[in-house]
């Protein structure tokens, strides 16, 4: 699937649209004790980018961020603008990553999870779509109670 979506032409998309399929494809699987929110900035505009692969991204980091507050929380969804970037925000209100692992959560194949529960693959490819394929950056903020995975991405295309 990877590989197929990567030889796409980049299509000019609404991020909302994108974050709003996700968010109804994965929301029967939260529970009822997980409450989502989303601040999104509709003045924001389209922008280049592989639907497929941002679809990819958001649900990882959803899916971690669910999983992080084991049935119960909040996910905040937000988008913003930022110096000709995009910003997209998920924040829950989870336990945090802790600081000792912090610096290894991007590697493949690392993971916390119990086996068969989780590959470890989740922010390795999200890192290689955001920041390879978008030319875009991804960034960890985390306390107990509070985390944040920020996406940015250009407004417009990269050279290649
Ligand atoms: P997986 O989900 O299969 O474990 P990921 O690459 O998606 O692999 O995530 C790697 C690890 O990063 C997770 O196992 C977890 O320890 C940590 N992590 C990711 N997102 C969060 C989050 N929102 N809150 C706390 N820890 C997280
Ligand atoms: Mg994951």
């Amino acid at each position: 699937q990877y590989s197929q979506l990567d030889r796409a032409p980049y299509q000019v998309v609404d991020v909302h649209e994108l974050l709003e399929s996700t968010l109804q494809m994965l929301g029967g699987k939260f529970g009822s004790g997980v409450e989502v929110v989303r601040e999104f900035d509709h003045t924001l505009p389209r922008i280049p980018a592989y639907p497929g692969e941002l679809n990819q991204v958001w649900t990882n980091l959803i899916d971690n961020a669910v999983a992080a507050m084991d049935g119960s929380g909040t996910l905040t969804v937000r988008t913003s603008g930022d110096h000709g970037r995009l910003v997209v925000d998920f924040l829950d209100t989870g336990p945090g990553v802790p600081p000792e692992i912090r610096s290894r959560i991007f590697e493949p194949f690392f993971t916390t999870k119990p086996v068969g529960q989780g590959t470890g693959l989740g922010l390795d490819i999200s890192w290689r779509i955001v920041v390879n394929k978008h030319h875009g950056d991804l960034e960890v903020e985390s306390q107990p109670g509070n985390t944040r995975f920020r996406v940015r991405l250009p407004l417009t295309a990269a050279a290649d």
